[in-house]
């Protein structure tokens, strides 16, 4: 990828675990996207390689992509791993290979600024989000709904993954992450690696091309918003 430094943080099962990076000057925000934990959600890694096609991840900031951390389940197709482990729930005290690779190498890496967890949702109609913002930053969610409406329909449901929603589309988890038994890679990120995060979610029913747009439209309005 133009101007990004690969890095192998790991193998599993005889495929490689790889990050991207891309610094910036000194003082730049610096900025993590990731996808691919889920194996049966392929619009996001499709949906930040073409943020890199189109030159979005550009001098504005410092990037950091892991873009397929679960590679096993996507090329199986299923969420889970190829052990039928959901890595995204393996963060808290991990014990699959390819977690312990990832925190290892999230470990070696500053703080980021923003973060965003890129996910799709077979119950889902429309787009919707997560927001843990424990600085009560600005929020970046109004300008993703904004951007992801023009390709495809807003989650109407008032309760999302067991969640009541906080305005529609938006989810704003707040009970402590540390009395969960469990940890998605979000909960990791934000009690170790920096203070607005994201999870975003295109509904999988919809043709791939859509979600791919969805997504794509929603992180570079976030990234707009942000680095303004
Ligand atoms: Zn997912």
């Amino acid at each position: 990828m133009a101007g990004f430094r690969e890095e192998k943080f790991g193998e599993i099962d005889g495929h490689p675990l790889l990050a991207y990076t891309k610094q910036a000057a000194a003082g730049q925000r610096r900025v993590y996207l990731s996808s691919g934990i889920h194996g049966d959600e392929p619009a996001p890694p499709w949906t930040l390689l073409r943020l890199v096609q189109e030159g979005c991840l550009d001098d504005r900031a410092s990037w950091f992509l892991c873009p397929l951390l679960n590679p096993t389940g996507f090329v199986r197709q299923v969420r889970e791993n190829y052990a039928g482990l959901d890595l995204n729930r393996d963060y808290k005290s991990p014990r699959s290979p390819e977690v312990q690779a990832h925190t290892g190498w999230l470990q070696r890496q500053s703080d980021f600024d923003l973060v965003i967890c890129v996910h799709e949702d077979w119950e889902a109609q429309g787009f919707y989000l997560y927001e843990l913002n424990p600085e009560k930053r600005p929020s970046l969610a109004p300008a993703m709904l904004e951007a992801a409406r023009a390709h495809c329909p807003i989650e109407p449901a008032a309760t999302i993954d067991g969640r009541a929603v906080d305005e529609p589309g938006i989810i704003r988890p707040v009970s402590d992450p540390l009395l969960r038994e469990t940890w998605p890679e979000s909960i990791y990120l934000r009690e170790h690696h920096g203070t607005l995060h994201y999870t975003i979610e295109s509904p999988s029913g919809r043709p791939l091309e859509q979600r791919i747009a969805t997504l794509t439209a929603a992180i570079t309005a976030a990234l707009q918003a942000f680095l303004a």
